[in-house]
Formats: C-alpha cells, structure tokens, sequence
C-alpha cells in the first residue's frame, strides 16, 4: 500500500511540476504581449455573455457541432473527460483504500453507469477521430487535406493516451469487482464485461492487476497532463479562456480601432518611435493575440473553407497562426529575459529569432510571407469556423497596418486606389461631380439632400462608390430606387457629398486613411441628421453600421435586399411579371457570414412568380467568396486560380439561367468569371449576374404612390 501510494502521489508531484513550469512560462510569455483593457472590460460590463458563450461553446461544443461526425465525436471525448474526474477521484482513493468511494454518491449505481457509458463514449469518439484522421492523410491528400501541416503524430499519440486511459480504468475497475473492492454493485456495465474476461484469473492475480492498472492509469493521464502544455492539445486548458475573451458577437463584422499600449491611437499625437503602429514585432500582439497563438488545435477547419487556400494560393490561415506560435515560442527566451545582459548570453539561435522580420519573404527570413499576408480576402470564414475563437482577420489587418503605414510596403497596383480615396473620395478617382449621374438615367426626380433631410424623409439612401461610379453596379442602384419610388418609401441621397465608407483602405491596413474618410462621412451623416440608411453595398453597409459606431457615428442601417423584402411582405410592392428562370444566389460575404443576412434575399426571390431558385453546395455560412474583399478588388491575382473562376465553376454546377447577388463588388467578380467562361465556350451566352433588386425591378409594376420631391424632401 505505502508503495502505490509513493508511486502514485510521486507521479502526480513530477507531472505537476514539469506542466506548472511549462503554464507559467506560457503565463509570462503571454503577459509579455501588450495590454488589452478593452477584453476585461467587454466581460465585466457583460459577464452574462461570458459565462453564455461558456455554455454554448465550451460545454455545448457549438462551434465543433457545425461539422457533424468529428463535432459529435469532440463532444464525447470532451464529455467523456469532464465525467471521468470522477474515476481519476476513485483512482486517488484506491491508491489509499482499495474499498474508497466518493463519499456521497461513491456506491450509487447510477454513477457506476455513467462512469462506464461515459468510457465507452470516449472510445467511441477516438474510433471516429482515427476513422477521420485516416482518409485525410497530409502524406495522400497534400493540401486537400486539413491536416496538411498540423503536427498529425502528435494527434496520433495523443489518440494511443486516451485509448490508454480508457483501457487502464475499465481493467482496474474489472479486476476490482473481481477482488470485491468496487464500489459499485450494479450499473457499471463495461467494466462488469471486463471482470467477466478476467475472472478466471486467481484473486491474487486480479489484485496485481488492479495494482497495476490503477498505477498505470495515473500514470498515463499524468503523462498526458505534461504533454498536453507542450503539444497542440494545450487548447485543453486554455481554450475556455480564449472564448471566454474573444470578441462579442464574434471576430467577424467590425475591425477594431488601431490600439497602442492599450489605448485607441488617436493619429494627430501618436508617435511612431514609442507608439504601436499595427503588428510589427510579435510582442506587439496584446495578451489576447498570444492566447489565440497557443489555442489553435491545429484541426484545419479554417484551412479547408480558406478561399486563398483551397484556390492554390499560400495563405493557410491555420499556418499563419502555427507559424507566429513558432515564433512567438522560439522568441520567448529573448522576451522574457530579464536584463541586456540576460540578452547578450542567449543562445545565437534565439537571437537571430529575435531578429526575424515578421513579414518578409522566406528569401529575406520573414515569419509570413507577403504573399500570405495580401491574399487574404476577410471573408470570414476562417472566424466563422474556428471552433476556439481565433480571431485570423485580426491578426491579419493588424500586420497589413505595420506593412502599409510603417513599412510602405504593400502590393503596388492598390496605391492608386488609396490615392484616389485621398484625393477624390472613391477608388476609381472619378471624383464628386460623377455621383449623380446615375439619377439622370430616371424618370423621376430622387431628391438629394442639401444640409439637413425633412422630417417626412424616412431613409437615407447610401449610394456607395460603385453603386454610382461602376456601370454594372448602377444599374442595382437605379433598380432600388425606382422600387423605392414605387412602394412609396420616402428617401434621399447624399449625392456628390458622399465619399466612399473607407473600407477598401481599412481592409488593406491604411487606418489613416479610413478614418479620415470616415470622420467626413459621419460628419456629412450628422449634418443630414440620418436615422435610418439603406446600403446596397455590404461593404458600406458593414462599415456604416458595425464600426462608424466607433467614431461616434450611430445609425440604424438596412441592406437593400432586408428592405425590399419587408416591402414585398407588405404587399407594397408586387412580383406580377413572371421570370421563368434557374436562378442561383451567391452568398455575398460581408452581407451574408459576416452580417448573418441570408434569408431576405431568397425571400424576395421566392416572391417572384417562375424564378426556381437553387442552392451551390457552399452557401449561407459555408458561402464561397468572390474573391474581392480585404480590398482584393484592387490587387492582381497572380498566385493559383482565380477565387472568382472557382466560384463561377461552382454556380455553373448547378446550370443557372441567372446568377444573383446583394453586392456590387460580387457583380463585379463574377460578372468578369462569366464573361471568362463565356470566351472559352463553358458558360452559355445569355448567362449573366444580377442583383437581386433587379429582378425584383422586372418583375415588379408600374408605381403605386409619388415619393416626396426633392424640395420637399430636403431643406
Ligand atoms: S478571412 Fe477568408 S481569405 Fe482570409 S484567411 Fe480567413 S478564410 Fe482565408
Ligand atoms: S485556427 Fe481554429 S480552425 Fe484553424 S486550425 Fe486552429 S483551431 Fe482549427
């Protein structure tokens, strides 16, 4: 007995000591990034969220259930652990007493059930992973597969320690029954089947077995204890902790605002010698950003819906998180040396780490390549599927911030468009006097707000750069106008006084830039005393109303296709003309993942008598990008196959008469695949892409009510 115990408690002791040392050291090494106030004040000003998110994510698995097989295998596995204290409880006991139970519920039949049911779940769930992990092979599937780059022996090993620990407790516990120390009479049915096998041995022998195995069973979850701070499987113990301060709702919709030293920088005093322009150096990630780097489980969930990815280019979202951990872990010693001194005496290896450029190419040493860095679309779907909160497009607009406003060093054909926001306020630097002339093309007047809009104008109608500059774009533009006009909602426009939101220069990382743009329009908003806006761009739509909040600008703001299709559930307007068509919607990223909008358009789509609509394999959450975000629209597409060609591919899958959509820069794209497609014979020549207002447009009548005119509209 004294032996188990020494044995046992001696375990326990060293792989304490060698998993607290590894915590602390991962403590300080996160602690050494910048503060983040704006996390702990999000969870104390709203702790119900936290503790929601808890709930929902931790304990009810809902991020791992959106992929079903390993979703419900991670969910017993997870499960199966939580309820397993209570044998690791049992297994401390018998080191002790070979007759302990849990005091209280330690002979209750119901527990001895779900002790074994638990077990069996978790086998259950390690015979799925290995059925998973099998097929989806790095070695046979190269990129194809999730796996390609995870560290796939560790997952292996950390499979062959949970079957240790499940085959360890259910043979002690069979022995036990055998030698009359266990202490549940009924209920334990696995572990009756395996006292069954082991009956015929002696009692003596079923008592060196129990030794043995209750020894061996510590031992193993003592040796994954101390493994798991060391590996991949470290998202054990502080995923809960990264969930538990990510952002709320989640790390899609807003940027966040430039911080340094915890705090917004505000450009006309930030100084670039002691200020924090964006990520440069791997400690200028805050606490929060290290947490992400050590959460990542490495599952590739976000690899494999990646469009940069799955189109050939070299952005894994899941590597470029694996590549900062690396270095963020080779760099440590270098952080979290005490003095110059301490410095001086590292390691060379570490020093040239220190020295590593975080963006560069591999020629130059750099972490991330610039090409990883650019081919990033902000689609989302990296955010949307990580099971642990890792917020990828943060950590991605972050270090295109150092590269553009520190570096000057950014993909080249996007300097123009950056100019022509500077200068003339849209990308293509067609300048104010451009933005009406869209209206000319009506047959009624829209009124343009001078100054302040009247009381009688309900909506402010955001035009946005393409839906008055870009041809394809305007013809969306007139459409919503003229279904405006003839559902009789009262609105009006800004006219030449709009500037473009500012998107396209936050999503490449020109902060300055956004604000500016930003601050102008929300003055010019103000001023016009906006309420309520209507945006048929989801990129202003998103900019407008996820994060011009943070520059004091609050408005309620309404996508087109939300409106239009409130407006047909109201009978104010009508879909009589029948449009006998295949039509297929494409899920617009920033209007769909980002903002959670799918279901208006498809409703107005089902409003329009003959249109058959249909579905691509990836759409609402799952949807593809276009390949334009993260102001993509303005970079070349050098690197693999278009993201627009591959979209395209896809809706031809589903042999469309029609392709339709709630976005111009999604027009756009597509708009040009198609004509691509239609050049090398692969799509038919009437193809073409819309907006779903369009079809609304010519399908609905003739205007029922006169909006209010211009004067009467304005002041
Ligand atoms: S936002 Fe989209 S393109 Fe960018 S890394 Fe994530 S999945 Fe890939
Ligand atoms: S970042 Fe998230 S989704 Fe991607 S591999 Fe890591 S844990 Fe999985």
């Amino acid at each position: 007995m004294a032996l188990r115990i020494i044995i046992g408690l001696g375990l326990t002791v060293i792989a304490f000591a060698i998993a607290g040392r590894r915590l602390w050291w991962l403590y300080r090494l996160a602690m050494s990034g910048q503060p983040a106030p704006e996390r702990v004040e999000q969870l104390r000003s709203h702790p119900g969220r936290g503790a929601e998110t808890q709930v929902t994510e931790v304990f009810g698995q809902r991020k791992l259930l959106q992929w079903t097989v390993p979703g419900v295998a991670h969910f017993l596995t997870f499960w199966g652990f939580i309820i397993l204290i209570l044998t690791i409880i049992e297994a401390y006991g018998d080191l002790f007493s070979k007759t302990f139970a849990i005091p209280g519920i330690g002979h209750w039949a119901v527990i001895g059930f779900i002790e074994d049911l638990f077990a069996v779940a978790v086998l259950v769930g390690i015979v799925a992973f290995s059925v998973i992990r099998l097929p989806n092979n790095p070695k046979s599937e190269g990129r194809k597969s999730r796996f390609s780059g995870s560290h796939t022996s560790a997952a292996w090993f950390v499979l062959l320690m949970i079957f240790g620990v499940i085959a360890t407790l259910l043979i002690y516990r069979g022995a036990q029954i055998n030698t009359g120390d266990f202490p549940y009479a009924h209920g334990a049915f696995a572990s009756q089947i395996v006292g069954h096998w082991l009956a015929p041995l002696s009692k003596g022998a079923n008592m060196a077995i129990e030794t043995t195995f209750v020894l061996g069973q510590l031992a193993v979850i003592l040796g994954f204890l101390a493994f798991l701070v060391y590996s991949k499987h470290l998202h054990i113990a502080i995923a809960p902790l990264n969930v538990l301060f990510s952002r709320r709702p989640n790390g899609l919709r807003d940027l966040q605002p430039m911080r340094s030293n915890g705090k917004v920088l505000d450009f006309e005093e930030a100084d670039p010698d002691t200020d924090i322009f964006g990520l440069g150096k791997i400690e200028d990630l805050t606490w929060k950003g290290m947490l992400d780097l050590g959460t990542c489980t490495e599952c590739g969930r976000c690899q494999s819906q990646c469009p940069a990815w799955v189109t050939g280019k070299p952005l894994s979202p899941k590597m470029l998180i694996l590549d900062l951990r690396d270095h963020a872990f080779a760099k440590a010693p270098y952080l979290l040396a005490g003095s110059d001194e301490a410095r001086d005496s590292l390691p060379d290896a570490v020093k040239q780490e220190a020295e590593r450029p975080l963006v560069a190419s591999s020629e130059d040493g750099g972490v991330i390549d610039p090409d990883v860095l650019w081919s990033c679309t902000n689609c989302g779907a990296c955010v949307h599927e990580c099971p642990v909160d890792i917020e990828h497009i943060d950590h991605i607009t972050s270090m295109r911030r150092h590269q553009v406003l520190i570096e000057s060093a950014f993909p080249q054909e996007a300097s123009g468009m950056l100019k022509n926001l500077e200068n003339k306020g849209d990308p293509w630097g067609m300048g104010e006097s451009k933005r009406a002339e869209w209206m000319t093309e009506l047959d009624f007047e829209v009124p343009v707000a001078r100054g302040k809009i009247g009381d009688d104008v309900e909506y402010l109608f955001w035009v946005g750069c393409a839906g008055a500059l870009e041809d394809r774009a305007k013809k969306t533009t007139k459409a919503i106008a003229e279904l405006l006009h003839t559902a009789g909602v009262s609105f009006a426009v800004l006219g030449p006084a709009e500037t473009c939101t500012g998107d396209p220069a936050r999503r490449m990382g020109n902060e300055f830039v956004f604000s500016m743009l930003a601050q102008q329009n929300i003055e010019t908003l103000n001023e016009a005393g906006a309420k309520k806006v209507i945006a048929s761009c989801p990129h202003c739509f998103n900019t407008i109303a996820n994060e011009y909040p943070q520059l004091g600008g609050n408005y309620e703001v309404i996508h087109h296709t939300q409106l239009l299709a409130r407006l047909v559930e109201e009978g104010k307007l009508k879909p009589v003309n029948p449009i006998e068509e295949k039509i297929t919607y494409h899920d617009p990223c920033f209007l769909g993942r980002h903002n959670r909008v799918f279901t208006p358009p498809r409703e107005i789509m089902e409003q329009v008598p003959g249109v058959q609509a249909q579905e691509m394999h990836r759409c609402k959450e799952r949807g593809f990008c276009c390949g334009a975000g993260g102001a993509r629209m303005w970079m070349e597409e050098r690197i693999g196959k278009r993201i627009n060609t591959e979209r395209i591919e896809e809706a031809l899958g589903t042999d469309p008469d029609t392709i339709s959509t709630g976005c111009p820069y999604c027009m756009v794209m597509l708009g040009d695949a198609i004509a691509a497609k239609k050049s090398s014979g692969e799509a038919k020549e009437t193809l073409e892409v819309v907006d779903v207002a369009q079809l609304l447009a010519r399908s609905v009548g003739k205007p029922a009510q006169p909006t209010p005119s211009a004067e009467a509209a304005t002041d």
